[in-house]
């Protein structure tokens, strides 16, 4: 882990200052010395990395330092997902797991609790039956008769607390249900443009790909990327730049029907799966997603300035029979290619055979 050509990493670097404040400055001087972005998680990347809270974090990003790979923002963004999100997701399941067994405990012990209690009646039940089938004096029937009703006021009494701790569990159970289903959304969306991410497009690309093959029903993929977006960030700045990724996901997901899936499939790329769709429906979305953009004119938020156009290109391919997903999203990325070396702001469509 060490790096002797990296002075951010050599321990007299920032000294005199706490370890958080070190490790903050080690990962804002490593995002400016790596050119990479300011962005959120690109600084708690690359702080898990120098306070070394995740060793996942450190072998990977160690792993790219030494095979001397390009440190780029995508790549960031893929290792923060994976070993961050993820992680944070996790963790919270792992939490909510234990509070529903503590729950269950709970509750199994309030359980057990009022079957001793019951059990107990019963015999104090039977020993006052046999008390009263045998003739006896007042005061012996009183004794009998007061200890039947002590012990039932007890039950009464673990009666009602059962009552009130499955009641009580009950609404902690609806709660964590709640927090689960949360979790599962957030571990499928991606948190800047509220689309699917990646994770929920394989998903969905393979149950799709599954149920094609069994009903013969073609679906179309349609992959769009933002023309030069690079250089709109680098004449806007980023934040603009995440405005205009918001913008296009909005868009996105207005546009698509209800079984349809759109999702930010990388940096500025999009994907959209079009179950039981032709290739000119598809083509015509497409198109339409790309006009309905590109006549957008859009401004900076603070200052009302005027912004330069978005254009966007797209590739559109329909699932042959028998194809692999992947090989559908080869054939969508290859007519995407080609409506860039066609121009850009353009949808071509992969009609050949996988
Ligand atoms: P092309 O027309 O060939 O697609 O050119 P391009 O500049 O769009 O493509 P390139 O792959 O060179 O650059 C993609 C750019 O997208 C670079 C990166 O800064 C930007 N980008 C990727 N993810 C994000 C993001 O989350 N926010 C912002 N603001 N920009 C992003
Ligand atoms: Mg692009
Ligand atoms: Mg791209």
């Amino acid at each position: 882990m060490s790096h002797p050509e990296d002075p951010t990493r050599s321990p007299a670097y920032f000294r005199s200052q706490n370890p958080s404040a070190l490790h903050a400055n080690q990962a804002l001087a490593r995002l400016q010395q790596e050119a990479l972005l300011p962005v959120p998680q690109n600084y708690e990347l690359w702080f898990a990395y120098y306070a070394q809270t995740n060793l996942e974090v450190v072998q990977a990003l160690d792993t790219l330092y030494t095979t001397q790979q390009p440190i780029t923002d995508t790549l960031c963004g893929g290792l923060h997902q994976r070993f961050l999100s993820e992680a944070k997701n996790s963790e919270t399941v792992r939490e909510t797991g234990a509070r529903i067994q503590a729950t269950i405990t709970g509750v199994s012990s309030r359980v057990d609790a009022a079957r001793t209690a019951t059990h107990q009646y019963k015999e104090v039940l039977q020993t006052a039956a046999s008390h009263f089938s045998t003739p006896g004096d007042s005061e012996k029937i009183r004794n009998t008769l007061r200890t039947v009703l002590d012990n039932t006021s007890d039950m009464l009494a673990h009666n009602q607390q059962l009552e009130d701790a499955l009641a009580q569990s009950s609404l902690v159970m609806q709660a964590l249900e709640r927090d689960l289903e949360a979790v599962r959304k957030q571990s499928l969306t991606d948190s800047l443009t509220a689309l699917s991410n990646r994770k929920a497009f394989d998903t969905e690309i393979a149950r799709m790909s599954q149920q094609a093959q069994t009903d013969g029903l073609g679906y179309c993929m349609v992959m769009m990327d933002i023309d030069h977006f690079k250089v709109f960030n680098d004449t806007y700045g980023h934040q603009v730049g995440d405005d205009v990724l918001r913008v296009v996901g909005r868009t996105l997901s207005q546009c698509v029907r209800s079984g349809d899936l759109a999702a930010r499939y990388g940096g500025e790329e999009f994907a959209i799966l079009l179950p039981q769709t032709t290739l000119p429906d598809a083509l015509k979305l497409a198109n339409a997603l790309r006009t309905t953009i590109g006549g957008m004119s859009l401004t900076r938020r603070k200052s009302g300035d005027k912004l330069s156009r978005i254009t966007l290109s797209g590739g559109v391919a329909q699932m042959a029979v028998g194809e692999s997903s992947d090989s559908l999203v080869a054939r969508a990325d290859a007519a995407l290619y080609l409506a860039k070396s066609r121009g850009r702001n353009r949808i071509e469509v992969h009609a050949g055979e996988h």
